[in-house]
């Protein structure tokens, strides 16, 4: 047998490296609650800037009056539609992906780094690119930052029922803000016929439901 170990020695370093295993498994969990992505959790996060940047401007699919009554992506992002654009847009605001409890959000900005939530990774390709449009938005600043919903406020969250945005720091009082934004491209999706007009309407009108205007 070529380059075999005597079997104490290899039971004694298998036993070193189960410990050690142990070891890395509980102190991620007992003194850190966050933690890097894995291969997978990589995977889906990948798929998700693959699918934005299919997304590219075709013949408007609407009516021109109504396009350009609404359109408000290129005032908004300063270049016309387009995914892989934005796709670099969102990269340049976000450096760094973690994985962890975010209690009553999907994901949640700070310092250039967005920590995922386990609700995430089974949102569909769309939801997951609205997501981290909203939370690369934070990246601008304060202004940016959210104000306390309405306590009478009764829009569903559409990526998570459980979570009830009414008395919560989930809606904006600027139309530029991290809701503002994704209306803005639902918008773009709809008229471009990536949506169909019903989904595109419902979608829009969700993310517009957030922005408060006194
Ligand atoms: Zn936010």
């Amino acid at each position: 047998m070529v380059d075999s170990k005597p079997l104490s020695e290899l039971y004694s370093v298998k036993t070193i490296f189960a410990i050690l295993v142990l070891y890395c498994v509980f102190s991620t969990k007992l003194y850190s609650d966050e933690s890097k992505l894995n291969v997978k959790q990589i995977k889906v996060l990948k798929e998700s800037f693959s699918y934005l940047e299919s997304l590219e401007p075709k013949r408007i699919k609407i009516d021109k009056s109504t396009y350009n009554r609404l359109s408000q992506f290129e005032s908004i992002f300063k270049f016309s539609f387009s995914g892989k654009k934005l796709s670099r847009w969102i990269q340049s605001r976000i450096n760094k992906y973690s994985y962890g409890s975010t209690g009553d959000y999907i994901a949640m900005y700070q310092d250039g780094e967005v920590l995922l939530g386990r609700a995430f990774f089974s949102l569909n390709r769309l939801d997951r690119v609205l997501v981290l449009l909203h939370e690369a938005r934070h990246a601008d600043g304060k202004n940016y930052g959210h104000v306390i919903c309405p306590e009478n406020f009764q829009f569903l969250n559409p990526r998570d029922w459980k979570i009830h945005p009414a008395g919560k720091k989930g809606c904006d009082s600027t139309s530029d803000g991290g809701y503002g934004i994704t209306a803005a491209f639902l918008f773009e999706l709809g008229a471009y016929g990536y949506l169909n007009q019903t989904e595109a309407a419902h979608r829009y009108n969700s993310e517009i439901s957030r922005v408060i205007r006194d």
